[in-house]
């Protein structure tokens, strides 16, 4: 959020100022300078602009209080000079909830608008669209069309405006998801083309601009959904790793480092067997960890006390997806899986991010079949979560302090 200024709250959800923002008061002010136009002029525009970015954040409010109804928090909004964005926690899987979170931001535009219309026609002022071309003549009317226009900008059927997920939504309820958001991506990028076609035609850079964000936004779009039609329904088991290296907690850091350069882990439990022989992981050493321990410790020391706590424990039976979202959330590149209180695998971002990349890499297929598809690929990711890489030019960083993963399992850099 260093990109960011916090500029307030509302309903318990921070609101941010993107530092860009400011280029564009800035730009504004010199605008006028340049012309030397009257002051008034200046002051009258820097209204109108800060009206419409707080019709903004009351249409990005509206999304998250309607998203507040499906029990769907929202992280934060933040303002940017193309329009704002409200960071809710996850998209709700319900088609019918997503149309409402969705419907909720342009709807709110629509009732500023007939508000201040009514304002506008109650003070028996002209509602005609022309004060557009003039916004010093009449504020109030600019402010009231503009919120009309925001409103139907964003119900353009295509991602990412909201009407690429009301779209979506209502596609959803007849077909698959996946199948829902590919169809509404298409859709999306099909009138990104006509926008750049348009925008090179009337030679308007805006048009251009929207075009190549609309394309852009499109196709972040059918990723995402194309990883959540195959983490959707899998469980932690589905992901994680059950051949990994453990240490003990009366281990050296000799023998840490040892099992560091034998494998491709990077981050080690530490077990011990309980009463009945049960492993029980008493922590976690991480490879920054190990390496900061080498200065510090001698190589005979053991690892127990050195081991750090993991950032959080999963059931093998929990939703990948949640924990996923979680993960990346608490920036946590290792969680242990426990059943009935045993270590019985490992969830890391990485091997589940080689899934999200297989899985956008079979794009092309039906996406209901990619899951079925990948059950051998999963297989092996299960045996050997460095075999898919293996065959791949990817050289992904890993989240830990970012060391490519080596292209066959045996030495590694420390
Ligand atoms: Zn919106």
């Amino acid at each position: 959020m260093k990109t960011s200024l916090r500029i307030g709250s509302a309903f318990g959800i921070g609101i941010f100022l993107h530092w860009s923002f400011l280029l564009l008061v800035v730009g504004i002010v010199v605008f006028f300078v340049v012309q030397s136009g009257p002051t008034a002029d200046a002051v009258t525009s820097i209204s109108v602009i800060f009206g419409v970015f707080a019709c903004v954040v009351l249409h990005e409010l509206g999304h998250a209080l309607a998203a507040r109804r499906f029990d769907v928090p929202t992280r934060s909004i933040t303002l940017y000079p193309i329009g704002g964005l409200a960071r809710l926690e996850r998209i709700p899987s319900d088609p019918m909830k997503e149309f409402w979170i969705a419907v909720a931001g342009p709807a709110v535009n629509v009732a500023i608008a007939i508000m201040l219309g009514s304002l506008v026609y109650a003070t028996g002022r002209t509602m005609n669209p022309s004060v557009l071309m003039d916004p010093f003549m009449d504020p109030i009317s600019t402010l009231a069309w503009l919120n009309v226009g925001l409103a139907v900008f964003n119900l353009l059927p295509a991602f990412p405006m909201d009407g690429g997920r009301v779209l979506r939504a209502l596609l959803a309820l007849r077909t698959d998801y996946a199948q829902a958001t590919q169809t509404a991506a298409n859709i999306g990028q099909g009138m990104a083309i006509l926008f750049g076609l348009l925008g090179v035609l009337s030679f308007n850079p805006i048009l251009l601009f929207i075009a190549l964000f609309v394309y852009a936004g499109a196709q972040r779009e059918s990723q995402q959904a194309m990883f959540r039609a195959f983490t959707h329904g899998a469980t932690v088991r589905h992901a994680m790793m059950t051949r990994f290296a453990t240490l003990k907690a009366n281990d050296t850091l000799d023998d840490a480092v040892d099992a560091l350069l034998a494998g491709s882990d990077h981050d080690f439990p530490v077990v011990e067997p309980d009463a009945e022989g049960h492993p029980r992981l008493t922590g976690i050493l991480r490879r920054q960890t190990l390496i900061r321990a080498l200065s510090t410790y001698d190589a005979t020391d053991p690892v127990g006390p050195i081991a750090g706590e993991p950032c959080f424990s999963v059931g093998d039976d929990e939703m990948l997806e949640d924990v996923f979202t979680r993960m990346s959330q608490e920036q946590c590149s290792t969680v242990p899986v426990l059943k009935n209180g045993d270590l019985v695998g490992l969830l890391t971002l990485e091997n589940v991010g080689e899934l999200v990349m297989v899985a956008s890499a079979l794009e092309q297929r039906e996406a209901s079949d990619v899951r079925k598809k990948m059950a051998p690929e999963l297989q092996r990711l299960r045996e050997s979560p460095a075999s898919l890489v293996k065959n791949s030019d990817v050289s992904e960083n890993g989240n830990d302090g970012g060391t490519d993963r080596p292209a066959a399992p045996g030495r590694r850099d420390a």
